[in-house]
């Protein structure tokens, strides 16, 4: 007979099995969270915590916020292993760390979406939202060079919560935000306008040639911009390089990201999935997309766990172009399938709140309401 607690976890019912998740972002935290009590899981992060990206740019004009969105590891996952390192290889058997540690996996999972350097601990990475509102605080001018999701955001959160400071945001491309359609862009330029931004398109910044002491900024078609601080918002790399001599180095695609199949499971292997970001997923890349692929994964592994069930896998269906862009406490651009939208109704649904309190809901961190609680029965 069970235990109480085991009937109401899971464990027991299925015979446990060594996952190792590799990268605990979007995707891999939530999947080890949801797949704690039905395997042993390992989860390699060089980082010790999981941050809410979507956030970000809101803790750096209000730097209270990332006491929510940035979250140790060991507050979600309470039932596993961390090993904070990076991976560095993969064989059909272990993962390699860059300690030269082995990690045996019976069932991987590849999570790694975009390399990042921030700090390794979550007291440095709260500092660091501290400095960057306190530089922010100190400018009167402020450069933004990138106009994608991160820097249109920074620019909004900046111009709405400090009116009094001159934004300028410069982009490389033709358009802003061209992850998504042109009116969206178009509607996001002119509301950016009106806030007083200052928009540089089709010119780029070369940031190895600045200092940003001399306070001046020259872009590639030779315009100057004088500017107290700068931040660099442009795209981070994959993070798939370590890839590139591992077994799986034939299942990378020409642009770095992992071919799978429709039940996310890597290309060729049976027991290697991928999720998030670092897929060849053919959808805009969105962390809603990335939850998305860690629920069928976790049903899958679930599923393989309990016995060998190839035909009863489920599939992941690539979601359709949707993506929502705040602008500042109140307003939002939003790209649904057959139209967009700006101001205060998609503002309403992003932008106060940014999704904090629901994606703690999901890593069951904050009360929710019965129905909405991720169980393991639920996946
Ligand atoms: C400013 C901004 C706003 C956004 N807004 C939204 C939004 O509103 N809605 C939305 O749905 N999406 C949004 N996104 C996109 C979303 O954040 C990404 O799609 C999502 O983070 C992808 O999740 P992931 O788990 O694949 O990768 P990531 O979240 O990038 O996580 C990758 C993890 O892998 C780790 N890692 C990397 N390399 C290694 C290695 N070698 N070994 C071990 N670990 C490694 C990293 O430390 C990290 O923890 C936004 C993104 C940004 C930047």
């Amino acid at each position: 007979m069970l235990s109480s607690s085991a009937a109401m976890t899971g464990v027991g019912r299925y015979e446990r099995r060594r996952v190792v998740v590799v990268g605990g972002g979007v995707a891999g935290a939530l999947l080890a969270k949801t797949i704690q009590f039905y395997a042993d899981v390992v989860l390699i992060d060089p980082k010790e915590y999981f941050e809410i990206p979507w956030a970000n740019l809101r803790s750096k004009v209000e730097p209270s916020v990332a006491e929510k969105t940035i979250i140790n590891h060991f507050d979600y996952l309470v039932n596993g292993k961390i090993i904070t390192s990076s991976a560095i290889n993969v064989t059909e058997t272990e993962v390699v760390t860059a300690e030269g540690r082995k990690v045996v996996y019976e069932h991987l999972v590849i999570a790694t979406g975009h390399a990042t350097n921030t700090p390794r601990c979550r007291r440095d990475r709260l500092e660091q939202f501290q400095e960057e509102n306190t530089k922010i605080k100190n400018s009167g001018s402020i450069l933004i060079i990138g106009g994608g999701p991160t820097g249109v955001e920074l620019a909004a959160e900046i111009a709405v919560d400090y009116p009094e400071k001159k934004v300028t945001l410069v982009h490389s491309g033709p358009r802003l935000l061209e992850f998504i359609g042109q009116r969206a862009a178009n509607k996001t330029l002119h509301w950016l306008k009106s806030k007083n931004v200052e928009v540089l398109l089709d010119q780029s910044v070369d940031i190895d040639s600045i200092s940003e002491a001399d306070r001046v900024f020259k872009t590639s078609t030779g315009e100057t911009i004088t500017a107290d601080c700068y931040f660099y918002c442009v795209d981070r790399p994959l993070s798939s390089s370590w890839l590139q001599n591992s077994v799986l180095k034939d299942c990378l695609d020409e642009n770095g990201r992992l071919m799978v199949d429709e039940h996310l499971r890597v290309k060729g292997q049976k027991n290697i999935f991928a999720i998030g970001d670092i897929t060849d997923v053919p959808e805009i890349k969105q962390g809603f997309f990335a939850q998305r692929h860690a629920m069928v994964v976790a049903k899958n592994l679930k599923l393989l766990i309990n016995g060998p069930k190839e035909s009863t896998l489920a599939k992941y269906k690539p979601a359709t172009t949707m993506a929502m862009v705040s602008l500042g406490r109140k307003d939002a651009v939003a790209q649904l399938p057959f139209m967009t939208m700006i101001g205060f109704l998609p503002g309403f649904i992003k932008s106060k709140d940014l999704f904090v309190h629901r994606t703690r809901q999901q890593m069951g961190l904050d009360r929710c309401r019965p129905s909405s609680i991720l169980t393991p029965s639920s996946i």
